[in-house]
């Protein structure tokens, strides 16, 4: 770590990687105890184990006969219906001797001495009798008691991220409350002189703070909380206020005042309350002057990570995407996710300039395997009606200045 002047434009995935250093020396404080049906998105503080074996019995997933699937050498093979199990039942009487079968319906147990089901597609019943036209092998149509998971293994490890999936295992396994990692504070800081609140009438060279709002709901469907600060002046001494007031929380998302402007002061203003900065820069557009350090403990705490995104609406969006999700899930107590470009398909061509790493605001159209993208008319990284019609950025490497229609682009889901 250094002092602003001393780092330079890391190119991004450099920066991205110093981003990730960061989120490995972030943590969660404490673990909590939350309701089954509250715990979507949380990160689990313990393992989820299997109380019972998944399945708990040799399942059957089809409707049809359970027979022995050696009385099936020879088609087509008469064999003796000797009962039914329905999904819930249990099997009263004697294995299954040779010959015989037993009617069975999905998710119910296979009687003992029965080892395949033959689906009732395939059969004919006649009284007491099913015919049944084709061989099934040993094993076919049911899974065996504990073949999920055993009774005592881990189904779901510390620092996974319960999403739907999750909670059905954890339901199925019985956990009506899961010890999970509290959700980050998150504090907002939105920096101007012009920039006014929502609720205020602007004046004629105004802006409305538009800024906490997008990163409020980016942290909120990150899983943490976000906390907004009042919108602080483009002076060091409120400024500095305002900061002291955000590192009390577990990250500290500043927005504006980050560039060379002679009023850009959030990094003097940091520097001066002992910030370490990781980069002061990065070569993307748009965000290139986003800045990213830590302030060191008072009293003892862990140090606080910050994160300052340039003011510009659309660069706010993109720096938040790009650099904060790593320490949100650290901070979260999960393990931070590779940032994955999916890819699509060129609607049109698009000319750009080489040396930076362009997401520029695109749409998604087509379906299935044939999906494409194409770049939004815009007006630059401050172009918030532009923007709010993307569903997806395109992500331009930087020694590339053409793209043709056609060819295979990478995408950032928004
Ligand atoms: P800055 O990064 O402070 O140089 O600001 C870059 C641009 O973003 C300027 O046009 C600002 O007016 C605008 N901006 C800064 N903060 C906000 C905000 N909270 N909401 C909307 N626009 C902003
Ligand atoms: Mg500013």
């Amino acid at each position: 770590m250094s002092t602003p002047a001393q780092t330079a434009l890391l190119p991004f995935v450099e920066a991205r990687r110093a981003v990730e250093r960061v989120a490995r020396q972030s943590k969660p404080a404490a673990v909590e105890l939350v309701a089954l049906a509250d715990s979507r998105g949380r990160v689990l503080a313990e393992p989820v184990t299997a109380d019972r074996d998944f399945p708990p019995f040799p399942r059957s997933t089809r409707d049809g006969y359970a027979v022995r699937a050696a009385d099936l050498a020879r088609l087509p093979a008469k064999l003796r219906v000797v009962g039914e199990m329905r999904a819930g039942g249990s099997w009263t009487g004697a294995p299954l001797a040779a010959g015989q079968a037993a009617e069975i319906m999905t998710g119910a147990a296979a009687p003992p001495g029965a080892d395949a089901v033959v689906m009732i597609e395939y059969t004919t019943r006649a009284g007491e009798t099913v015919e049944v036209a084709r061989a099934v092998a040993a094993g076919e149509n049911i899974v065996p008691a504990g073949a999920e998971a055993r009774a005592g293994s881990a189904l779901l490890a510390p620092g996974t991220r319960l999403a739907h999936p999750q909670l059905a295992l954890a339901a199925a396994a019985g956990r009506t409350e899961l010890r999970v990692f509290p959700r980050p504070r998150v504090a907002i800081l939105s920096t101007g002189d012009e920039v006014v609140e929502v609720a205020a009438q602007p004046g004629p060279h105004q802006i409305r703070n538009s800024n906490s709002y997008s990163l409020a709901a980016q942290v909120e469907a990150a899983g943490a909380v976000a906390v907004q600060l009042p919108i602080a002046p483009d002076q060091l001494e409120p400024l500095r206020r305002l900061l002291l007031q955000g590192l009390a929380s577990d990250l500290l998302l500043i927005t504006g005042g980050v560039s060379v402007g002679k009023y850009d002061l959030v990094e003097q203003a940091l520097a001066e309350l002992g910030a370490e900065f990781v980069f002061t820069g990065a070569a993307i557009q748009p965000g290139r002057p986003a800045v990213l350090g830590r302030v060191p403990p008072r009293s003892g705490a862990d140090p606080v990570p910050f994160l300052g995104l340039p003011g510009n609406p659309v660069s706010t969006m993109v720096t938040f995407q790009l650099f904060a999700r790593p320490v949100l899930d650290a901070l979260s107590g999960a393990a931070p996710q590779p940032l994955r470009f999916l890819q699509a398909r060129l609607k049109s061509d698009l000319r750009t300039k080489t040396g930076l790493t362009r997401f520029l605001p695109a749409r998604l159209s087509g379906e299935f395997e044939n999906v494409e993208v194409e770049a939004i008319r815009w007006q630059g990284s401050g172009d918030m009606a532009s923007t709010a019609q993307a569903d997806c950025y395109l992500v331009v490497p930087p020694d590339r200045d053409t793209l043709k229609a056609g060819e295979l682009v990478s995408i950032l889901l928004l």
